[in-house]
């Protein structure tokens, strides 16, 4: 079993990308593929799928769908303060653990 990580990013989260072609860019996650510590993230990294047509899809052709970013190049961006942060972790008075805005201290959520 994998190490116990600082709390991560959750699907609905709202990201920006730091690294790579979509440098700059927002979305909601979508999905979050912890195993391969990636996410997918709406209307970022698109890519084009040739599809063939199936039982299912009878319309062939280019699809376009979005590709898995890894985690290391996308930051969380605090509802509060709109800024790209780090994700820390406080305990609460009745014993929850929500996720903090390292830059505002604000509640991200509750776990
Ligand atoms: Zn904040």
């Amino acid at each position: 079993m994998a190490a116990r990580r600082a709390p991560a990013i959750r699907k609905n989260d709202t990201v920006v990308v730091i690294a790579g072609r979509e440098k700059g860019k927002r979305g909601k996650v979508l999905f979050v593929l912890p195993a391969r510590e990636r996410v997918i993230v709406e209307h970022v990294n698109m890519i084009k799928r040739h599809q063939r047509p199936t039982q299912k899809l009878r319309q062939g052709g280019i699809i376009e769908r979005e590709a898995p970013l890894h985690v290391s190049n996308v930051m969380v961006v605090c509802g509060k303060c709109d800024r790209p942060t780090r994700v820390g972790v406080q305990v609460l008075a009745d014993g929850r653990r929500a996720r903090v805005c390292r830059r505002c201290r604000e509640i991200v959520d509750r776990s």
